[in-house]
């Protein structure tokens, strides 16, 4: 009864994308030309009053205060509403939506489950709510992404790291306790085998694993630093990989042009990676003040090192232990209330010494999945403002997502910005978010979702118009032209 309930839940989701997106159009799509509109674009501080944005193709080629006269173009009156770049959510795993966790690879659900779940939520949860691109941190989710880039599937744009690197009994450890040895260091367990999560010790196992998720189109690396929240064996105080295994993952993923990003909480784990070359420093609740003022003297100095702020789940769900999802353990509540209280204190000490920060929900999982957007309000209720907020989930992550270099799926343009060569990933609101941060969770006020020159949300513009037209990406990742 529930399986088939699942399946008609998938069918419904998929029924209503393809609505959308699915449909094929031979004419050339007319340049868009939005009028009288402000601008948020991506770094702000201040909105572009009464400006003009021409969109020709997938791109965005002018934003200018001054007229714009373009022939042929569809003109849409931005009077009144405020335009931001789609928003990039960059700390995701689409791959990890079932509902009892990362073990539920093992008990419950097989790899096309997972695929179902993902696409449910990457269409209705993510895209329909202005989330254009997802840095997907853990995870298997290229084939889809792939799909998506396309034209088959309706999706926001994915940059996965593949899957996550860690040693036997860290954080990317989801097998069961009982689960053989021999079976484990076969790889053989089912996290595994879907290739969202790599267990490997030594330099040499984890050189195979991180060119494994290069040669499958990763665009960066996670590794495990450090013990975490959502997993059974690793208490949060201990080291994740050793000194020679994160050097050997750096190596190959700056050999590849790419970059690490690494899950850590405390100064032990933050140390060793950034000695060692890591880019991307996930969570860091447990970190010291001297340790954020480090980071940010390294920033100042060699702009190539980010923050990545979980602020729901670390202040919001970690909050207490009631507020924690139910399907965690008392042990991992507990690890998760001690996230809780430092995540204030790292957030503040970040906020006031300056750090380069970008913003990642870590939000999926029924529940949770459905409110990935106050990851980004809850960065106000941290002591940033709306346009801070608003910046860590646009401007500031397309600068990071262009890390991935010669590995970056989306390499022809800028992304989290309103300017010229930047793609059209453009968002329409009733209002000023960063007047009122909280109307971003009102999705009646999200007028508007353009991704890559195509919409998918339209309740503005009469639907029989060119704008609203169907969905079809250009093939920008796919090696198999239609
Ligand atoms: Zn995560």
């Amino acid at each position: 009864m529930r399986f088939a309930t699942v399946m008609v839940a998938a069918f419904a989701a998929m029924n209503a994308a393809a609505s959308l997106a699915w449909a094929q159009t031979n004419d050339a799509p007319p340049p868009v030309l939005f009028t009288n509109v402000d601008v948020f674009d991506g770094f702000g501080p201040d909105l572009i009053k009464g400006a003009n944005v021409l969109v020709e193709g997938n791109v965005i080629t002018q934003v200018s205060t001054d007229p714009i006269t373009v022939e042929g173009a569809f003109v849409v009156d931005g009077t009144g509403k405020t335009m931001t770049p789609g928003l990039i959510d960059m700390h995701q795993h689409v791959m990890l939506n079932p509902p009892e966790g990362t073990a539920a690879y093992q008990t419950r659900w097989d790899g096309a489950a997972g695929g179902a779940f993902a696409m449910h939520h990457l269409v209705n949860n993510m895209l329909l709510k202005g989330i254009t691109t997802v840095r997907d941190i853990a995870g298997d989710p290229l084939d889809i992404a792939k799909g998506i880039d396309m034209g088959l599937l309706p999706g926001p744009r994915i940059y996965s790291s593949g899957g996550a690197i860690s040693q036997t009994g860290g954080h990317g450890d989801w097998a069961g306790r009982n689960v053989p040895p021999d079976l484990l260091a076969g790889h053989a367990d089912m996290s595994q085998a879907t290739q969202n999560t790599w267990v490997v010790d030594g330099p040499e196992e984890v050189t195979k694993a991180v060119r494994l998720n290069l040669r499958r189109g990763a665009a960066f690396i996670k590794v495990m630093g450090g013990g975490g929240v959502a997993s059974e064996f690793d208490p949060l105080d201990i080291m994740g990989l050793s000194e020679e295994e994160v050097a050997k993952a750096v190596e190959i993923a700056k050999d590849n042009g790419t970059y690490v990003a690494v899950h850590a909480y405390h100064d032990d784990s933050y140390d060793r990676h950034l000695r060692l070359g890591t880019r991307s420093f996930e969570h860091g609740f447990l970190i010291s003040e001297d340790m954020v003022k480090r980071m940010v003297k390294k920033y100042n100095e060699t702009k190539d090192i980010v923050w990545s702020f979980q602020c729901f789940m670390s202040i919001n769900s970690f909050g207490s232990y009631d507020t924690m999802p139910a399907f965690f353990s008392h042990e991992q509540k507990l690890k998760g209330v001690a996230v809780g209280k430092g995540a204030r204190n790292a957030a503040k000490w970040m906020n006031e010494h300056g750090m380069f920060i970008v913003g990642g929900s870590d939000m999926f999982s029924p529940g949770l999945v459905e409110r990935i957007k106050e990851d980004l309000t809850c960065n106000v209720k941290a002591g940033f403002t709306p346009t801070q907020a608003l910046k860590h989930w646009t401007g500031n992550a397309g600068i990071v997502l262009k890390w991935s270099g010669p590995k970056d799926p989306y390499p022809t343009y800028k992304l989290g910005t309103i300017a010229p060569d930047s793609y059209a990933d453009i968002l329409l609101w009733d209002g000023n978010p960063l007047e009122d941060i909280e109307m971003i969770l009102d999705e009646s006020k999200l007028v508007f979702v353009m991704k890559d020159g195509l919409t998918y949300k339209n309740t503005f513009v009469g639907a029989g118009s060119p704008i609203f037209r169907p969905a079809r990406a250009p093939l920008t990742r796919g090696q198999f032209p239609l």
